[in-house]
């Protein structure tokens, strides 16, 4: 769509001159070539692992199918490509649960709040009976912000600044299950005074989630801001070892030219791609799909 390649501008832009230059710039398929391929896919922050994979994937596509022709290797790039990232490919579906238990977590400043707020828009626009829960007891900010995007979606924010975390979570579930909303979207702090503190802090969270309803959380999604590049890992890696994270939100991709990183995510940890962040309005939330994606880095 239009939206996704505005969006990822500034990937595309990285990615499409240098791709030009090299199309344009050899006459065969030899290793000058894919020296300068490897060079190109690094800085778009594919990382180490994804783009010897990817370079590994090409060259055995060029030898199975023959392949001497330059032009011929933008198809075969794009095929690698798509076969790296189709297992992300696995869109949220909120079903067989009612409230469905989506738990939020992510580091400050990573989207949490808006890829909330955008969220309740979508679900209410699939005629969803939404709740948010405040989490994040931390931050007054994050409460005020919260009520906010639970105004503009008339969506009812449960919970208060200060106290318990996991209780404020707790007792929206509670209110959510008498009355038969479908899907509760539970914030959390994104800092604490030390990194083990919040771990901890989520676990706790996670566990009184399933004390309140025993098949919950159904979802737990962590939201990872796409301009920190290659420590997107170290971050999946520490909160899916503390909480299991079931889906990844990969946000600000409008804003980066480090887009290459799920590439290097699906390498290293290919956690399901729920949506990805190209703006900041209510519609730039978008399921992740791969071809619609690969798409539009190439076109
Ligand atoms: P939180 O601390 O994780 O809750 O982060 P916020 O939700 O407050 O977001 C931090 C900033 O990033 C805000 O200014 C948002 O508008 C912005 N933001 C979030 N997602 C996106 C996105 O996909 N694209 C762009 N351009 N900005 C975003």
């Amino acid at each position: 769509s239009e939206r996704l390649k505005a969006g990822l501008s500034r990937t595309r832009t990285a990615l499409t001159q240098p791709f030009a230059s090299l199309f344009a710039g050899h006459a065969r398929i030899d290793e000058a070539l894919y020296e300068e391929l490897e060079t190109i896919l690094l800085s778009a922050d594919v990382g180490v692992e994804a783009t010897q994979h990817l370079l590994a994937a090409l060259r055995a596509r060029v030898k199975r199918d023959g392949l001497t022709e330059v032009d011929q290797l933008r198809g075969a790039l794009k095929s690698v490509l798509t076969e790296l990232l189709a297992p992300l490919e696995k869109p949220l579906v909120l079903s067989g649960h009612k409230p469905f238990v989506i738990m939020l977590a992510g580091v400050n400043g990573a989207g949490k709040t808006t890829t909330i707020g955008k969220l309740a828009w979508r679900f209410r626009q699939e005629g969803k009976r939404v709740m948010l829960a405040a989490g994040d007891t931390f931050r007054a900010a994050a409460r005020e912000q919260l009520e906010e995007w639970g105004a503009r979606n008339q969506v009812e924010v449960v919970g208060g600044s200060g106290g318990d975390p996991a209780a404020v979570i707790y007792d929206a579930i509670q209110s959510a299950t008498a009355r038969g909303i479908d899907v509760v979207l539970a914030d959390t702090a994104g800092r604490l005074p030390t990194q083990l503190h919040l771990m901890e802090e989520l676990k706790k969270i996670r566990r009184v989630i399933q004390k309140a309803e025993p098949s919950a959380p159904h979802e737990v999604l962590l939201v990872l801001d796409a301009n920190i590049g290659q420590n997107a890992l170290a971050q999946a890696q520490a909160f899916d070892e503390a909480i299991g994270v079931t889906g990844l939100v990969l946000t600000k991709l409008d804003g980066t030219a480090k887009g290459g990183v799920i590439a290097a995510l699906a390498k290293r940890r290919p956690i399901p791609v729920r949506f990805i962040g190209v703006g900041e309005g209510l519609e730039d939330l978008q399921p992740f799909r791969v071809d619609e994606f690969v798409d539009a880095l190439f076109a």
